[in-house]
């Protein structure tokens, strides 16, 4: 194991109607920007619950509607000068991981004389925020819990995750009912996106990680139990509850205590959304089983521990690389069997772009910690991928 130090200030409040604990949690009487999406909460009644909310707590509201799937820059460029336009003390985000990864950008751009793209390319450091919680109605990006975020230059193609250790949320309300009405695809998207988190960080190059690599199976293994349930009983709360914790245990740091995980498919991925503005969680389904097979040679441990403690592989009379074959095949299969995609095809994309991509994945050199990738390696695994 790695010496590390474990910082999460996220005050988590998890429950069946916990949404109700907002007013409590937002400062007194505060000039507050609401920030949402595209209309999910106005059908499903949270944006009625939360300006009550609001009200009760004094607030003098400014709302941002419309921040897409995959967040804009010039969204988010909207959002901060609403900030200093309107004096806002404190920023409320209600929505999924696109949301709450908006509104991080527009907490620290608020604070910053220049431009956010400075900071979201690292040229420049963030030197501050406004605080900012959270109302979770998504489960899959652990942003609610993070201080990650990831935001789209649609001048530039360049779709970049960037954090500071000004950006997490100081409150997340986390209410199983405000997920109910995801729709089947976002659904699976974000298992999908969850378990891709925790498969990042089990694959690392650090020795001896005993209780990090048994926290991993754990999420693993519950979201493999609980989303057959979830998806034929897309109304339970208990399910949808708990793939709402799962969601933010696999990217809250607790996984990566001590071994940082590799995130070349993250980086591969936001490649492909830079080009094609497709699901996230649609274009890793897609790259990790790839990018699994890539690193078998390198060193099958780690994939034959995940074939046989998540996937039940049995071991006996098999090589090394047949147990990890197996493994990843069982993973696509369960992926598959949810209903993800798994070709790039299904987005229309093909070997036409494949040099576009991998030459955006690999902008700044080598990435991976865990198989160490380079252009050439990243459109052999799109290559696969198409
Ligand atoms: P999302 O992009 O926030 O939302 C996807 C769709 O689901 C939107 O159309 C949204 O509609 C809808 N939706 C959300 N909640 C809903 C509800 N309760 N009922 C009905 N529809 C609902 O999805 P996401 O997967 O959470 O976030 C994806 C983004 O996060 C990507 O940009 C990805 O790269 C990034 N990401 C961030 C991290 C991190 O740690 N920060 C990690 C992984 C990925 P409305 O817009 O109408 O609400
Ligand atoms: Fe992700």
């Amino acid at each position: 194991m790695e010496t590390f130090t474990f910082y999460n200030p996220t005050r988590l409040i998890y429950g069946i109607d916990q949404t109700n604990e907002l007013a409590a949690q937002l400062p007194k009487d505060a000039k507050i920007l609401l920030v949402y999406g595209g209309g999910s909460i106005k059908k499903n009644g949270l944006y009625d619950k939360t300006i009550d909310q609001l009200q009760q707590a004094g607030a003098n509201v400014t709302e941002l509607a419309g921040i897409e799937p995959n967040p804009r820059l010039k969204t988010v460029r909207r959002g901060i000068e609403l900030c200093k336009e309107n004096d806002i003390e404190f920023i409320l985000a209600v929505g999924g991981g696109s949301v709450i990864d908006a509104t991080k950008a527009i907490a620290v751009g608020a604070r910053y004389e220049g431009d956010i793209w400075d900071i979201i390319t690292k040229k420049e450091t963030a030197t501050g925020a406004l605080p900012f919680g959270t109302i979770l109605t998504l489960a899959a990006t652990g942003s609610e819990m993070n201080a990650g975020s990831v935001i789209t230059n649609w001048d530039t193609n360049e779709k970049i995750g960037w954090g500071s250790p000004y950006s997490f949320p100081t409150f997340s309300i986390l209410d199983p009912k405000n997920t109910v009405s995801v729709p089947r695809d976002q659904t699976v998207y974000g298992m999908v996106d969850m378990m891709s988190h925790v498969l990042e960080a089990y694959f690392n190059r650090v020795e001896n990680t005993p209780l990090q690599d048994r926290i991993c199976e754990s999420i693993l293994k519950t979201v493999i139990e609980t989303a057959p349930k979830l998806l034929e009983d897309p109304d339970n709360l208990e399910h949808r509850g708990t793939i709402l914790y799962c969601g933010t245990m696999a990217l809250n740091g607790v996984t990566q205590m001590g071994a940082r995980g590799d995130w070349g498919s993250h980086n591969i991925e936001h490649a492909v959304s830079a080009v094609s503005d497709i699901p996230h969680a649609g274009g890793l389904a897609i790259i990790f089983p790839h990018w699994l097979r890539n690193s078998i040679d390198d060193n099958p441990k780690p994939h034959v521990q995940l074939a046989v403690r998540v996937f039940d592989v049995d071991p006996e009379g098999k090589t090394d690389k047949e147990i990890a074959e197996e493994g990843i095949q069982k993973l696509s299969e369960f992926w598959t069997s949810l209903g993800a995609p798994n070709r790039l095809a299904d987005y229309d994309i093909d070997e036409s772009q494949v040099d576009r991509m991998a030459g955006i994945a690999a902008a700044n050199g080598e990435f991976g910690r865990y198989a160490v990738l380079d252009k050439e390696a990243t459109a052999k695994i799109l290559t696969a991928a198409l």
